[in-house]
């Protein structure tokens, strides 16, 4: 049955197609002149398609100010420190700044904090309890519950991963060691003004950075599909996110430079981040900020290793949902009961898991025994709100120690 009421919200503009990175000019000019890239790793930038990238937005006329070097997930420590020099530098919309992220989720996320805490930084400084200003006030489960005031700088993504969906979300994820948490930045304004995704990029991704990736999006699909809190929107482009990436995902894993899966699995992933912006999520993205606290496990590969197990921990609670997804995505399989259905669709899952050489026990990515009681004890929030069946604590660490 339908909702009743729902809302969705989205980037502002979307331009997707293999090659379009030229038509980056068009998409920032109506939001500034001036252009400060956030670029997620040192291979992009040492690549001709990103000295290319320079001379298209110089050649256009836009002024290019520093670009800065985002290589692992931001941490609060990043973002003051890049929000701080920018709002001393006096960067600001009216002045004609724009943030262009080019990147996975890393870049993207920390473009996404940056812009609004620039135009916020004041209200930082004024209104927190510490010295310090600090993104922290900001931030959900950790802050002191500040809201963003002014508007963020505007922003343009362009993702060069076909996984975490930053690019079409309204929060950023931002870490910090000590203490120990990883939680989001969130405000529908953090949404980008545009979004230009040339699956073109994902080419360079290694086999991992492919595989983890990939296993990010189509765990988000699934998990806003099955979620407690699925909306009617995104359950409907989960459906056909899956649809079009489960089985393109081998394909750009063993055959990178294939065309047709690098765009079925971009396009995947871009559906995937408006699912997670506007759905619920389960399990896996439940435990995965917990394993990336406590045991630096990096958030792609630990979905990629959760996704299995989430589905068949909630199979029963969610069949119906898992065989209109069998039925999609095996259309040629004569099932003779519901029963096969839902095991083929399981049993399916763990042979891609296989063959894309994902690790399949925690012990195997570098989680230790003696730290799954603080997983557990972390694996709370909004995803796991959403997941199918209602698991306490204990029945986590139970998970926990059976994949241990
Ligand atoms: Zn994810």
């Amino acid at each position: 049955m339908i909702q009743s009421q729902y809302d969705f919200s989205m980037p502002g503009r979307v331009v997707f197609g293999w090659g379009r990175t030229k038509e980056l000019p068009e998409l920032i000019r109506p939001l500034g002149h001036r252009v400060h890239i956030f670029c997620g790793s040192r291979t992009i930038l040492n690549t001709p398609e990103f000295s290319g990238l320079l001379d298209l937005l110089k050649d256009a006329g836009l002024e290019l100010a520093e670009v800065e070097l985002q290589t692992g997930e931001p941490t609060v420590q990043d973002v003051d420190r890049l929000a701080e020099s920018k709002f001393r530098a006096g960067v600001s919309a009216e002045k004609g700044d724009v943030f262009l992220g080019i990147g996975g989720g890393s870049a993207i996320d920390l473009a996404k904090a940056v812009s609004a805490m620039v135009p916020n930084w004041e209200l930082a400084e004024k209104n927190g309890p510490q010295s310090a200003p600090t993104v922290r006030y900001f931030l959900e489960g950790v802050g002191i519950g500040l809201k963003l005031e002014k508007d963020p700088i505007p922003t343009v993504f362009m993702p060069t991963t076909a996984g975490s969906g930053a690019e079409a979300t309204k929060n950023a994820v931002i870490a910090s060691h000590d203490p120990p948490f990883k939680k989001s930045l969130r405000d529908v304004r953090l949404f980008a003004r545009a979004v230009l995704i040339d699956p073109q990029w994902t080419v360079r991704n290694s086999p991992e950075v492919t595989a983890c990736s990939g296993m990010d999006a189509l765990t988000q699909l699934f998990e806003s599909f099955l979620s407690r809190k699925a909306a009617p929107i995104p359950q409907a482009l989960a459906f056909q996110g899956l649809s079009l990436g489960f089985h393109a995902l081998e394909t750009a894993f063993r055959d990178p430079e294939n065309r047709e899966a690098r765009e079925k699995m971009a396009h995947a992933a871009f559906l995937s981040g408006l699912c997670l912006a506007n759905s619920g999520l389960g399990l896996a993205h439940g435990i995965a900020p917990a394993l990336g606290m406590h045991a630096q496990v990096p958030h792609g590969k630990a979905c990629a290793l959760l996704l299995s197990h989430a589905l068949r921990i909630n199979a029963d609670v969610c069949r119906e949902r898992l065989l209109m997804l069998a039925a999609a995505l095996f259309p040629n399989v004569f099932f003779s009961n519901e029963d096969s259905a839902v095991e083929k669709l399981i049993y399916e899952v763990n042979v891609l898991t296989n063959s894309l050489q994902i690790p399949r026990r925690l012990s195997e990515i570098g989680v230790r025994r003696d730290q799954l009681e603080a997983i557990a004890a972390d694996s709370k929030g909004n995803s796991m709100n959403g997941n199918p069946k209602m698991l306490k604590e204990s029945d986590v660490l139970q998970i926990l120690e059976e994949i241990f």
